[in-house]
């Protein structure tokens, strides 16, 4: 068995393995994930990079969960012959239905921009190249295969797969895949995808795997510690009761899927454990509604915990005043409200979408505050606000920054290293093979070094990119 890495391998974005094994009397290619590199401009030549072997000699996808970064290719690898299926959860289906399109649209909406300014003498180098179209995208949803979590499928003759939930957003899932090789044993291969923090809020605890002779595991914070939920939420209380005894508002740019409904519950569990009183929130994305709508439905597939809030809710719906903006008008009238109002919006790094009139009407005003609470870029707008510029430039236009502006750290998606070791243990003796990826070099090998030292394994390898390895 062969796999080769050829993407997330050294960086964090772009997850694409390619596994080779010889079952059935033939050679079985299939690739774990389908992800789309992101960030500069190194990121769009390896999205436009071809494959080192044809695509229609790809068997099948398995698609571990809905983020660009893991599937935002796949349209692309559709169109240039992939016509195979793509194995996911039922919740990361859906969660594509709003995503690829969205991200097609986006491509399009990117080149059509630079072609005006190209048009008015404003551009200068290569235009943008859209990596598919929406059509493209759809074709990608056709080939989708549901799979529920905790169920075995013989995906050919000598390769069975099973979906365990990783913890990390709705759908997600650890790949748990068995290949048994013409004339050899089986061997067991586990692809993490990405973990989730253990006792994070919405989704349950990533599952741990008692056995597997090959593991490939993220290393997004393996050389960090995250903040505890405890002190993110004492962060919250402080700066929601006090903006609000001032009677300013709140915004929180967040991102649609995951952050969005993290934040939802979070407030709503304050409020039901008596340490916020009555809020007004109001969603404004048309992505994140979607985004929230699914979360209800997969209700399910939630933790426990959360499951109970959510029922408290239900049972107290005037608790919380919570609205869905549907049209750009009533986005709009949101800058009549001059305090007590908690606004959400898209996107989590502000710079675009609606979140970015939010800041427009409300960073001007000292009673106001603005709650950072994801990752944000080098050079994005966020970045400049978590950076305390005094003055930001707004279409067109100079808005003076006199709100206050909090980060509240601890809401990662991702495991810390003491998660992702944690999890490790779960297998009961020491794969023969783990490979590191996911993460950026100094987090791979600190994470790498502490499963050796820690753990006591010893096979333990950062993958180069396009290499291919025996396993
Ligand atoms: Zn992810």
């Amino acid at each position: 068995m062969k796999i080769q890495f050829l993407g997330a391998a050294g960086e964090v974005t772009g997850s694409r393995h390619s596994v080779q094994a010889n079952v059935g009397g033939r050679e079985v290619r299939f690739m774990v994930d389908f992800g789309m590199f992101q960030g500069g401009r190194e990121a769009t030549t390896k999205n436009l990079e071809p494959l080192p072997f044809p695509p229609k000699e790809i068997d099948f996808i398995v698609l571990t969960h809905a983020h660009i970064d893991h599937s935002g290719l796949l349209p692309r690898l559709c169109a240039q012959g992939f016509s195979g299926p793509i194995y996911c959860t039922d919740a990361t289906f859906e969660l594509l239905k709003i995503l690829l399109p969205d991200s097609a649209h986006l491509q399009r909406s990117d080149v059509e921009r630079a072609e005006r300014r190209q048009k008015a003498g404003k551009w200068r180098g290569d235009l943008p190249v859209a990596l598919y179209s929406m059509e493209e995208a759809e074709l990608a949803l056709g080939q989708c295969e549901v799979l529920a979590y905790g169920k075995h499928l013989e995906l050919c003759k000598g390769i069975d797969l099973e979906f365990q939930n990783a913890g990390h957003i709705l759908g997600s899932a650890i790949a748990v895949i068995d290949i048994t090789e013409d004339h050899a044993k089986k061997k067991r291969c586990v692809f993490s995808g990405d973990i989730g923090m253990k006792g994070k809020l919405l989704m349950p605890d990533p599952a741990r795997i008692p056995q597997a002779d090959v593991v490939v595991v993220e290393s997004t914070y393996g050389d960090r510690l995250h903040k505890t939920l405890a002190d993110t939420e004492a962060e919250l209380i402080e700066v929601v009761t006090s903006t609000l005894s001032a009677h300013g508002n709140i915004v929180i740019p967040a991102f649609a899927v995951g952050r969005t409904q993290e934040m939802l519950f979070l407030l709503i569990d304050l409020v039901k454990r008596n340490l916020l009183p009555h809020l007004s929130i109001w969603v404004d994305s048309p992505m994140a509604t979607a985004a929230t709508h699914l979360t209800q439905r997969f209700f399910a597939q939630l933790d426990k915990e959360s499951q109970s809030t959510f029922e408290w809710f239900k049972k107290n719906p005037g608790a919380v005043d919570l609205r869905f903006i549907a049209d750009v008008e009533e986005s709009k009238a949101l800058n009549k409200i001059k305090g007590g109002a908690i606004i959400i919006s898209a996107s989590g790094m502000c710079d675009a979408g609606r979140i970015v009139h939010h800041l427009q009407n409300n960073l001007p005003r000292a009673q106001n505050a603005i709650v950072i609470t994801g990752f944000q870029a080098y050079g994005s707008l966020g970045r400049r606000l978590v950076d305390k510029v005094a003055k930001v430039r707004l279409f067109g236009e100079e808005v003076p920054v006199r709100a206050s502006v909090h980060t509240i750290g601890g809401l990662s998606a991702h495991a810390d290293q003491a998660g992702l070791l944690d999890w490790l243990q779960g297998f009961e003796s020491a794969p023969k093979t783990v490979f590191v990826v996911h993460g950026e070099p100094e987090a791979s090998a600190v994470l790498a070094q502490s499963i050796r030292d820690e753990l006591e394994w010893k096979n333990v390898i950062i993958p180069e990119r396009l290499h291919t390895y025996s396993c």
